[in-house]
């Protein structure tokens, strides 16, 4: 489908232009000396192309340059403050010492004289001095009679002969450095573009971009460090937004191409009489919504196609119950499941659960943690590797090159936050034969907005446990100002006296992370003054994990009334007598783990409470409170979550293994991802993996981009 066409664009290049390779060292360039080229590098712009790819973070309207006499003037004639801009040499400077030091500077040029003040500016100190020449710009206004910009730009130059600007052009700012200031950057690139320009290549061809209302690339990168106005910077922002979802959209296409076309997994068709054994050997029911995800499931793992799924669904959903299911199906096969969780606490706790569930039955079921003994260990291996264990279930330490099953049928990754892409390649390569992986089910109880599933995860079906248990109803929470907290733990300690439990959550492990609360001291603190008498434990994650278990055992068993803990708790904790958690600095945390966190509580039965307590420091913070607090829906959280903090700190984003995009915004970007999506769909499903001749190109471009995250390296 593709053939990469010529250089297109060339209505936006000059035509005396000669080419400049694009992968031609930014040393030696006009305005680039040796001593530039390390500060260039420190910045990754080490070729030309990495030039053209350094894209402004901002634009700002030039203001024209104006003699100082005329700015007087105009400043005088004028209601409002107007920045301006005026260049000169320096006369004389002063600093004033003090808790906000400041330097005060004139500026003349033939005209007259204008006075510049900066506070607290250390990185100024060496540049203004007696005879240094350059460009002010800032808000002017008079004082006793002068002239004086506060805070003003300044741009250093050669010479001070003034140079009439054109008003209104747009000054593309870079992202920077003190020794290599935006407006360095902006000479160099503006010398190198014309003749850059020629040597880019198009890899979309033609009449998709024509398709799309979309510009060259050519045109994209020369309007983007040139804009003659704002939309002709985002049109060209529109296009290289494109191109990026479009390599991640061809990555996930070909990998699921691949996954359908170059790997098998067991077929493992439900007949009645095993349902009806794995029903039976649930302690409950499953609700509508549970029998609707296994129906799914047992769809996927009937087929030879391997099974690629996320699972998502709110905390407390009962998503364990799936997973049971979908391991069962692959016993009864006889073949093997593994389970795998983010931490220990969470591995030991499956491993209760699923022993409880399967007591009498005779599927044999191995644990497999870091702390395992090595002896243990070894009988562990050896059972895996010959069949003598149907199930494990541990930690990441089940991912080792050593650990090898006999028949790895079913993979399942509980609370997919701590695990990315690779762990997914890993449990692939632990089937008896490279062409045979698991069916692999993801499980996540971060509900993923739609936006991000299908860009982190796009290679992926999805499935949703939706709606509650019978046996819960979401926490009442409540927002607490930090000067109320003694009413929040007064108010803890009669819960506490009718025999239920609280976790206590704060950010940071010690005192080392400035103005957090920290474990040991809130802990401590606590226990000193207003909950004495309580029995309070600490749990975070630079514990040893043997100690950490042996916390937890203790509050479950009631032995402590109180869990002062971090974040590390967030993840599937189940403690059915728990009934309040309190967490502080609350506006330190995403809502999405709060939302996980309030999940903790009223797990058994019993009412749950969560107090927020907190100062939210701004106006986002305070409606991310107010939108916590309203509602109880973790998808309807985790879009606004989404909304308000970016994708850049999202769940998804970071934790995928992909890196990250530079110019593509998940949120207002969303229609281009779902043009970007069905183009790659179309493209993949016409020319399988981009081996076709035309598409050789744009293939070693997705496959260098997103190769190694997502294994498409290994076929092919
Ligand atoms: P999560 O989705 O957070 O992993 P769990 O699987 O831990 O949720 O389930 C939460 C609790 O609900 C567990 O105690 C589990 O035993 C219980 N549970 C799960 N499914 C059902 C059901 N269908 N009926 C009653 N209780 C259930
Ligand atoms: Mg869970």
């Amino acid at each position: 489908m593709s053939d990469s066409n010529a250089p297109s664009g060339n209505d936006a290049v000059p035509a005396a232009a000669t080419p400049i390779e694009l992968n031609r060292s930014v040393a030696g360039l006009p305005g680039v000396g040796s001593q530039f080229s390390a500060r260039f590098a420190h910045l990754g712009l080490r070729t030309v192309g990495d030039l053209l790819n350094h894209l402004p973070i901002r634009y700002e309207t030039e203001v024209a340059e104006a003699a100082v006499t005329d700015a007087k003037a105009a400043t005088e004639q004028s209601e409002e403050t107007v920045t301006r801009s005026v260049r000169g040499e320096i006369e004389k400077v002063r600093h004033i010492p003090g808790r906000r030091p400041r330097i005060e500077a004139l500026l003349a040029d033939t005209s007259g004289t204008i006075r510049l003040v900066w506070f607290n500016a250390p990185w100024l100190v060496k540049k203004i001095h007696p005879g240094a020449c350059g460009i002010a710009q800032g808000r002017a206004k008079l004082r006793g009679g002068y002239l004086e910009m506060v805070n003003p730009r300044w741009e250093p130059v050669a010479e001070t002969v003034h140079v009439a600007a054109h008003t209104g052009r747009l000054r593309p700012i870079y992202p920077a450095t003190e020794e290599l200031p935006t407006a360095r950057i902006e000479r160099v690139i503006a010398a190198i573009l014309p003749g850059a320009l020629l040597s880019v290549v198009d890899l979309v061809p033609a009449p998709l971009i024509e398709g799309r209302g979309l510009v060259s690339l050519a045109t994209a990168y020369h309007q983007i460090h040139l804009p003659h106005h704002r939309a002709e910077a985002e049109s060209a922002r529109r296009r290289l937004a494109y191109d990026e979802l479009l390599c991640l959209q061809l990555a996930m296409a070909m990998r699921r191409w691949q996954v359908r076309h170059a790997m098998r997994a067991p077929a493992m068709p439900l007949s009645a009489a095993i349902e009806e054994r794995i029903h039976s050997r649930l302690p409950f029911a499953l609700t509508p919504s549970q029998l609707e995800v296994c129906a799914e499931i047992a769809v996927d793992l009937g087929k030879t196609i391997p099974m690629n799924r996320l699972l998502q669904g709110d905390v407390g959903s009962g998503k364990t119950a799936v997973a049971v299911y979908a391991m069962l199906t692959a016993v009864a096969h006889g073949h093997q499941a593994v389970l795998l969780a983010p931490t220990e606490i969470l591995a030991d706790q499956h491993l209760r659960t699923v022993e409880t569930m399967l007591a009498g039955s005779r599927v044999r079921i191995a644990g497999l943690t870091g702390s395992l003994r090595t002896a243990d260990r070894a009988v562990v291996l050896s059972g895996l590797a010959s069949g003598g264990f149907d199930i494990a279930i541990g930690t990441h330490a089940l991912l080792g090159a050593h650990v090898q099953f006999k028949s790895l049928a079913v993979a399942i990754i509980d609370e997919q936050h701590r695990f990315g892409v690779e762990q997914r390649a890993a449990l692939r390569s632990k089937g008896p034969v490279a062409e045979q992986v698991p069916h692999i089910l993801v499980m996540t109880a971060t509900p993923i907005p739609r936006t991000l599933a299908l860009s982190f995860f796009g290679d992926l079906d999805i499935s949703s446990l939706r709606g509650l248990l019978p046996s819960r109803t979401t926490p009442t929470t409540r927002i607490m100002p930090t000067q109320r907290s003694d009413e929040v733990y007064t108010w803890l300690k009669t819960r506490i006296a009718k025999g239920e439990q609280a976790f206590v959550v704060v950010p940071a492990v010690d005192g080392s992370d400035l103005g957090l609360k920290d474990v040991a001291t809130h802990a401590q603190s606590l226990e000193e003054g207003i909950l004495r008498g309580c029995r309070i434990g600490r749990v975070h994650g630079q514990m040893k994990s043997a100690a950490g278990e042996e916390v937890m055992a203790d509050f479950r068993a009631g032995k402590l009334d109180i869990l002062v803990a971090t974040i590390i708790i967030e993840v599937g904790v189940d403690i059915p007598n728990a009934t309040v958690m309190v967490v502080e600095q609350a506006e330190r945390f995403g809502l999405a783990q709060l939302h996980q966190l309030r999940g903790r509580v009223g797990r058994g039965g019993k009412h749950g409470y969560c107090v927020l307590i907190g100062e939210p420091p701004s106006e986002i913070a305070q409606s991310r409170f107010d939108a916590i607090a309203a509602s109880s829906d973790g998808f309807e959280i985790a879009e606004l979550d989404l909304k308000l903090r970016g994708p850049g700190e999202f769940f998804g984003a970071r934790q995928s293994g992909l890196p990250p995009l530079r110019v593509a915004d998940l949120v207002e970007d969303f229609p281009l991802l779902l043009q970007a999506r069905a183009d790659a769909e179309a493209w993949i499903g016409s020319s399988g993996d981009l081996s076709a001749a035309g598409d050789l190109a744009l293939r070693t471009r997705v496959i260098g981009l997103y190769g190694a995250a997502l294994g498409l390296c290994d076929i092919g």
